[in-house]
């Protein structure tokens, strides 16, 4: 019998943070129910202190949510952690997050203040009785309360471990040594989970965690490091989005212990042909594209082209593939549909790549679908993605498409006319520009009397062939505010316009 390690997923709120834009509460709703699907054991859905959006996203995921634990995390702060046990208040299986610095670099650096000590001696003793005090008050809303001890991959162990066995005195469950900064190596991480779990005498009485990042390239590799040495809660996102380098990547760490369940001796309950799904999830999302040679979920994870490679192949697969695309959720008997199928064919075909969509979503989605397969003869699951971003998951409408002329050419200076609706009114305007789109962005914030900046434009066929349908993904800011607009057409043009007015509607919501 293998051990298991708990799959703990972040991407809703590490993840989250390095994307630039915050995603609405159905947006984050929408990404919970796939890890539901995937079957992680816990969801951190957010910090309910940072800001009321956040708030009420990890508010809805906490009531709609059962299966999974939903976390919220918090500093040890008393008014962070009555955030997180007000969020969570619903939840089935609540967990809190919360912690402090571990690190002299940390203490001396965020704790200046007098009041935390004069002397770093006194600051460290102030910091330990936080920690304490933190996890006692949020025990007071969950059974389930986690620890960090941030920046443990730079702290002095003697420290650490003295303020672990206080915290798990105090009733913290799960202890999260997390590497913070990317600095650790596999070698001297896994040896600070092993004396942890020698020197502390209590550390039997709670789950040990690893939160690695990626500054170094080495997170998977520390997290596993991690778990040899006896951690069983790994932290980490799809895709390995997150905070700089970002966080690691979830899918990289669960397949290595599956594959190499013969070196490991340890297993998860996570569904694996989830994972290529969640990771377009997260891709289109937070707007982060995968690099085609990512491990595991990578448009060429699974391609050889090398000649030997593709004889070898051929001959039996084993020789060169370890992984079977299969395995993850790559290109299982996809089914493709055509104008002929029906409203129920593609809302059970949503359902499969998992949406659950209302009923009027649904039609909703059927039209665009239709509009979509008379174009395009065979619609695939990459173009219902498209459809369900772009039409039922769009930003309530403040600015709506009319109507779209674009004059453009090689010896010609680039035009566009827009039609809008504002509210209930219809206005029309023209720009000129540097190319096509930028005539459209030009056109459309002059005719909402807008003023975006455009920090980021990309385009990209989401299917192959020309009739392919195109989605365009801006990055917008206006005052400080930061959004992601997306548009799906079978015209490119068309796409960026409608992911600008997307981005527009966004802005246009209050925060
Ligand atoms: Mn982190």
């Amino acid at each position: 019998m293998s051990e298991k390690v708990t799959v703990f997923d972040t991407t809703l709120r590490d993840g989250e943070q390095a994307a630039g834009a915050r995603l609405g509460s159905r947006e984050k709703l929408m990404l919970g129910r796939q890890l539901a699907q995937l079957n992680v054991d816990v969801i951190e859905a957010g910090y309910p202190a940072s800001s009321p959006e956040d708030f009420q996203a990890v508010q809805l995921i906490a009531q709609e949510i059962r299966e999974p634990a939903i976390c919220g995390l918090s500093r040890a702060v008393a008014s962070d952690i009555e955030a997180c046990g007000k969020a969570l208040a619903k939840a089935a299986h609540p967990r809190i997050h919360t912690g402090i610095g571990a690190s002299d670099v940390h203490i001396a650096g965020k704790f200046r203040d007098e009041r935390y000590g004069h002397t770093l001696e006194e600051k460290k003793a102030e910091i330990l009785r936080m920690a304490v005090e933190s996890v006692r008050l949020a025990r007071q809303y969950a059974d389930d309360v986690e620890f960090y001890a941030e920046d443990a991959g730079r702290a002095d162990p003697a420290y650490l471990f003295q303020m672990i066995e206080a915290v798990i005195d105090a009733g913290a469950t799960v202890v999260n040594i997390p590497d913070t900064t990317g600095y650790a190596v596999p070698e001297q991480y896994g040896c600070l989970i092993r004396s942890l779990r020698e020197r502390v005498p209590n550390i039997r009485r709670a789950v040990v965690s690893v939160h690695c990042h990626d500054d170094l390239g080495m997170a998977v590799a520390n997290s596993l490091a991690g778990v040899l040495n006896g951690a069983r809660q790994v932290e980490g996102t799809i895709n390995g989005v997150g905070e700089r380098a970002g966080n690691a990547a979830l899918e990289e760490v669960i397949m290595a212990l599956r594959t190499r369940a013969d070196f490991f001796h340890l297993q998860t309950d996570i569904d694996a042909r989830e994972l290529y799904r969640t990771s377009r999830m997260v891709s289109e999302l937070l707007g982060m594209h995968v690099p085609p040679n990512k491990a595991v979920v990578g448009g060429n994870a699974f391609s050889h082209s090398s000649g030997i490679h593709v004889d070898g192949f051929l001959k039996q697969r084993e020789t060169y593939e370890i992984l079977r695309p299969e395995d993850v959720g790559i290109g299982e008997s996809r089914v493709v549909l055509t104008a002929r199928t029906g409203r129920h064919g593609l809302r059970d075909r949503l359902r499969r790549l998992g949406y659950e969509l209302a009923p009027e979503e649904v039609n909703q989605a059927y039209e665009k679908f239709l509009a979509i397969a008379d174009k395009k003869q065979e619609v695939f699951d990459e173009d219902l993605i498209a459809i369900v971003h772009d039409e039922v998951h769009a930003a309530p409408e403040v600015y709506g498409f009319e109507y779209l002329h674009i004059y453009s050419g090689t010896a010609a200076i680039p035009t566009a006319t827009v039609r809008l609706r504002v509210k209930d009114a219809v206005r029309e305007g023209a720009a000129i520009g540097d190319g096509p789109v930028d005539a459209t962005c030009k056109a459309i914030s002059m005719v909402t009397g807008t003023s975006a900046r455009l920090e980021k434009y990309e385009i990209r066929g989401v299917t192959s062939g020309p009739e392919a349908v195109g989605q365009a993904t801006v990055h917008l800011e206006m005052n400080g505010r930061r959004v992601i607009g997306r548009g799906a057409s079978t015209d490119v043009i068309e796409a960026s316009a409608k992911a600008y007015i997307d981005g527009l509607n966004k802005l246009a919501r209050t925060p």
